[in-house]
């Protein structure tokens, strides 16, 4: 379970801001007022500047409205920011919406200081998808097994991708808070 770190509030704060902007403004395809959903949909697509209604964002991608409603659905329960928006805008979860985060008054603030003394550290920076687990592959080989390694990744695919990296592979996960992963080589 990932916790929410002062990234996830910057980009909270950012969405906010966005909610304010842009709710009931016209759709810039359709004209139609937004909703706040619209702009957390629009969000999620990388159209945080020029968001658009859930039906004109699925006649853009050719795509169906309900499916791609459900993928956006998923897509926002997987970020802690998004989610918490979307909590805020619409004033309770769709059954859809699951947030799987601690919220912010439950953080236990102290864990950020975590006891974990890592063997290696590996900033990863910006890597994504192929590259990330490719090279986190390689680190992990050339360490002794039951080490210690300490990730930082920033590619927002991240929070998925090294969890199920790690299940995939048997290398234990021992505390995830993006952008830092602690990554316990397998025996
Ligand atoms: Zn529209």
């Amino acid at each position: 379970m990932a916790l929410w770190t002062e990234q996830d509030q910057q980009k909270f704060n950012e969405i906010v801001a966005q909610l304010r902007n842009w709710t009931s403004q016209p759709c810039l395809a359709c004209k139609s007022p937004l909703l706040a959903e619209d702009v957390l949909y629009s969000n999620a697509l990388g159209l945080k500047t020029t968001p658009k209604c859930l039906p004109c964002l699925a006649k853009g991608l050719e795509q169906n409205q309900t499916e791609l409603k459900s993928t956006l659905l998923q897509h926002i329960r997987r970020r802690p920011c998004l989610c918490k928006a979307f909590e805020l805008s619409t004033g309770a979860q769709p059954a859809e919406l699951d947030c799987n985060f601690i919220p912010p008054a439950n953080q236990p603030l102290s864990s950020t200081n975590s006891p974990l003394i890592p063997d290696l550290i590996w900033d990863a920076g910006d890597l994504g998808c192929g590259d990330l687990v490719l090279l986190l592959r390689g680190k992990l080989r050339a360490m002794l097994p039951g080490k210690l390694l300490k990730v930082t990744a920033f590619d927002p695919g991240a929070p998925e991708d090294i969890p199920a990296w790690c299940k995939m592979t048997g290398n234990r996960l021992v505390l995830q808070q993006h952008p830092l992963y602690f990554i316990r080589n397998k025996d």
